[in-house]
């Protein structure tokens, strides 16, 4: 059988996406490699594939016992012979799931690295032919990467141990200094590095000038009321806070975050999952190898620290190759906090590699030009394009304004607030001086007798606060944390002085729902009546076999199902992303729906 056949009948899938057929024949002759592809580059199917191609067992290792269910369900689904083998399930089932390992009758098998140790555990695996291994999310090995675990370490065990069996490295993690580790801890024997580009064009990056968040971050979920999205908050709290809001909003959503015991984040996560509540509120403490395909947007609520931790984040959108929004919320006070919070590391290393790292994401958050090109330059590839059409700048050039004189009006005033009270103000109070406005405050500290009172008044105020966080972003003022006060730096005294220029974006605000490309509207055929009934169906199956949805079918798949209205077997099986298996276990169903909706 090709590899093409196989793809088909086993999974669905019409064509290999970048590098899966050249990985997957590299496992097939037996050969060490390791594969970096980004997140929803399809790295699973490089070990999946094979292992129906050849006879014996592939041995999986995964970090996540969690997530193991869910991975094998999904092969389940296609009617591949998979299990797992955790701390999760009892002695009775384990000790039935071995003894069906001695027969032979599995395909793969999911462990975490932990069980490598487990006493007696690569003796009894001698007995299982086995023929090959994949390590997921192999960047774990490394002490250099996000997400290093200990554990991963005993797997030179397992390498000792099966020494003539080829291994197979998978990470999304682009970084040398992991690539090296992995290579070296995994004693991976001569292998070929598989490196796909890490653009991921589906993905449409935005930045949303925040300044009323809560009500920011419910318009943009209600208009996506049906999809499901994640949003990184920076705390406990505000994720705890956001979900409660959201779900008062109607968007059901659950927070994530290490305050919660063990017990409630799975089932929180479970319900996302699921397909239960649509938006999850997380500190970073969420999402690393979730497979749910049809995550629609993230949304990050706060500045995050680095744009690998930003881009790792953004990576859980859209796996399904459908388009979907990554949204970062910034100002220039979010970014004066970080800078406050770095500049309390003790650490003088740490603290200028944690500058370092930062300011690249400010410059992401402020640049003008396209998005993609700058994180693809970021992490080493020349961007294809100069304009991708796909971001927010792309899409609609900012209005780039020339902020030099207001710039001066501004911190002159902050200069003479202080000078005149002795103490300083937020940016509202700061702003009304320029603007002329009256309040109590104004007249009860004199601020109305100020040189600066009322010279203003070319800007609205919204376009002064944008001019405010720009210059929080340049760092010419900071922003006291507890109180909000404002005051110059030295380096904002220094561009007053010299009479330095800037420019600022005026404000851009959070948009409806975006109108859809023409390229796009093809796929969607606009049968989104059809896609929800479907999306219906869908659930019903999936709760009914106790399986995630996206497992039974892809967004993607559903929306090509509406699209093409397939009647019979043959053209049900020509959609992409149905396989023999899938064919005939949901086939009749869907085409049961589709058929009464034409009908109707
Ligand atoms: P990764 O582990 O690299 O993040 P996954 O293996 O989880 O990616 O795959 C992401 C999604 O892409 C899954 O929903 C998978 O079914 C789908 N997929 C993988 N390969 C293909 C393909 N060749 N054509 C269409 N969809 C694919
Ligand atoms: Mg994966």
């Amino acid at each position: 059988m090709t590899l093409e056949t196989a793809l088909k009948q086993y999974f669905g899938f019409d064509s290999f996406r970048p590098l899966q057929r050249e990985i997957a024949q590299a496992v097939l002759d037996g050969e060490d490699a390791l594969a970096l592809l980004p997140t929803g580059g399809g790295k699973s199917l490089c070990y999946q594939l094979p292992a129906m191609l050849s006879p014996g067992l592939t041995l999986v290792v995964s970090p996540l016992i969690a997530l193991m269910k869910d991975q094998v369900d999904a092969l389940t689904a296609n009617g591949i012979a998979a299990t797992f083998l955790n701390s999760s399930i009892d002695g009775d089932a384990a000790a039935a799931r071995l003894a069906a390992l001695d027969r032979g009758e599995y395909h793969l098998l999911y462990v975490a690295p932990e069980r490598i140790a487990v006493p007696g555990f690569l003796e009894r695996m001698r007995g299982w032919n086995l023929r090959h291994i994949a390590v997921d999310e192999a960047h774990c090995v490394s002490e250099w990467g996000h997400d290093f675990r200990p554990e991963y370490r005993r797997l030179t065990a397992l390498r000792e141990a099966f020494a003539g069996v080829p291994v197979l490295a998978l990470t999304a993690t682009a970084t040398e200094r992991v690539r090296e580790d992995i290579e070296r801890f995994l004693a991976l024997r001569s292998p070929t590095r598989f490196v796909g580009s890490f653009n991921r064009p589906n993905l449409r990056y935005s930045v949303f000038e925040k300044h009323d968040a809560v009500t920011q971050l419910v318009s943009f979920a209600s208009a996506r009321a049906h999809e499901s999205g994640i949003v990184y908050v920076s705390s406990r709290n505000m994720a705890a806070d956001l979900a409660v809001k959201l779900t008062q909003a109607g968007i059901e959503a659950r927070p994530y975050h290490a305050g919660l015991t063990p017990q409630q984040r799975t089932r929180n996560q479970e319900l996302f999952i699921r397909d239960e509540i649509r938006v999850v509120c997380a500190t970073i403490a969420f999402g690393m190898g979730i497979d749910k395909s049809n995550v629609r947007y993230v949304v990050h609520y706060d500045v995050p620290k680095n744009l690998e931790g930003y881009y790792q984040e953004t990576g859980r959108a859209g796996r399904d190759g459908l388009p979907s929004d990554c949204v970062l919320f910034f100002n220039g006070a979010d970014a004066a906090k970080q800078r406050y919070f770095i500049r309390q590391m003790p650490n003088v290393a740490e603290r200028t590699q944690a500058e370092r790292l930062l300011r690249k994401m400010l410059d992401y958050a402020a640049m003008p030009e396209c998005r993609r090109a700058f994180l693809l330059s970021y992490f080493g590839e020349e961007s294809p394009y100069r304009t991708c059409g796909n971001c927010d700048n792309c899409l609609q050039a900012p209005e780039l304004v020339d902020g030099t004189l207001a710039a001066q009006k501004l911190l002159s005033c902050l200069y003479r607030v202080r000078a005149k009270s002795g103490f300083s103000t937020g940016a509202h109070h700061l702003v009304d001086v320029l603007r002329g406005a009256t309040s109590e405050r104004m007249t009860e500290w004199g601020h109305d007798q100020l040189s600066t009172y009322g010279i203003g008044k070319e800007y609205t105020k919204e376009q002064w606060l944008a001019l405010v966080s720009e210059l929080l972003r340049a760092g010419w003022i900071e922003q006291e944390d507890a109180r909000r006060t404002l005051f110059l730096t030295s380096d904002g005294l220094a561009a007053l002085r010299e009479g330095r220029s800037i420019r600022f974006a005026l404000p851009r605000f959070v948009k409806k729902k975006r109108k859809q490309k023409a390229s796009e509207r093809v796929l969607v055929a606009g049968d989104d009546e059809l896609f929800e009934r479907l999306r219906e169906l869908r659930k019903r199956l999936a709760d009914a076999a106790e399986i995630p949805p996206y497992v039974v079918f892809s967004d993607a798949t559903l929306r090509s199902l509406a699209a093409q209205k397939p009647s019979d077997a043959a053209s049900f099986l020509a959609v992409s992303g149905v396989g023999e298996v899938k064919l005939e276990r949901y086939g009749e169903a869907f085409m049961a729906t589709i058929a009464e909706f034409q009908a109707a």
